[in-house]
């Protein structure tokens, strides 16, 4: 169903930035790292279909000193991505195919945040596009106020995810994870992991030995007022798991503690 988009949306100030001159993003080429990604301008691409949402919720973002870039199609999406967005709000049913055909592609060779626009009650939706690496979602009909609030969120995780922490290399037997490199190696071999999966698995190693509740994971590795649903939490944790090759009945790395959290295991307390 076709929802106006209410423009609603709060002056939410930003602090000043400060304009870092790094290298120009290799798209296509290499990941994009975060700090690259960091600029005065933010540029956000909207794709979706419906005229009678992309037009006002454009209009609001434009209106928040966003740079917006539209599109109506897979293609055309993929053609404006190009353009290096700081961030992607993807729709997922589009004319010419479906937003998780895009947010795979980005993913393929791009960091760049994705936001999913999901239908109320498309559930699965929601799981599927975390899992194929989008950042987050809103359920539709949703206002501005509640896209940008969940842009900004976002684009400050990306700006800044270990702002005040330290970058120092962390191990747990064959498991290395480097902060400042954005790297996790198992046994050499680079793990692909999305940004999500990333800090959760920092926070956890960080924490190795002693138990991280649901609701402090969620609330550093998302945001203090993100509301969404736990079980995204589960969804990342099996993503880390799988990519650990870590067995949940019989953990060597991820312990589940029921109805607390997680506990990550102490580097001697595995070979
Ligand atoms: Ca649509």
């Amino acid at each position: 169903m076709a929802t106006p988009v209410m423009a609603d949306t709060a002056a939410t100030t930003d602090s000043p930035r400060t304009h870092e001159t790094a290298p120009p993003p290799l798209w296509g080429r290499l990941v994009v790292t975060i700090r690259e990604m960091s600029r005065p301008k933010r540029t956000i691409l909207l794709v979706e279909d419906e005229t009678s949402i992309r037009e006002p919720l454009a209009e609001v973002l434009r209106s928040e000193g966003f740079e917006t870039l539209v599109a109506g199609t897979v293609a055309q999406a993929l053609e404006q991505a190009r353009r290096e967005p700081d961030l992607v709000l993807l729709d997922v049913m589009l004319p010419d195919g479906s937003g998780f055909d895009v947010c795979r592609e980005l993913r393929r060779d791009s960091q760049v945040p994705i936001i999913m626009l999901t239908a109320r009650g498309e559930e699965a939706d929601r799981v599927v596009g975390l899992e194929l690496g989008a950042d987050d979602y809103v359920v539709k009909p949703f206002s501005g106020r509640e896209v940008v609030a969940r842009i900004r969120a976002v684009l400050r995780r990306a700006d800044a995810p270990e702002a005040g922490e330290d970058d120092r290399p962390l191990e747990v037997a064959d498991l290395r994870l480097d902060p400042a490199k954005r790297e996790a190696t198992l046994r050499g071999e680079t793990l692909e992991l999305s940004r999500k999966e990333f800090e959760l698995l920092q926070l956890l190693m960080r924490n190795a030995g002693s138990v991280v509740t649901r609701q402090r994971l969620i609330d550093e590795v998302w945001d203090p007022n993100w509301f969404g649903s736990t079980k995204t939490l589960d969804v990342h944790v099996s993503g880390i798991r799988r990519k650990l090759r870590d067995d949940p009945s019989e953990p060597r790395y991820l312990h589940t503690v029921r109805g607390v959290g997680f506990r990550f295991s102490s580097p001697d307390e595995v070979e």
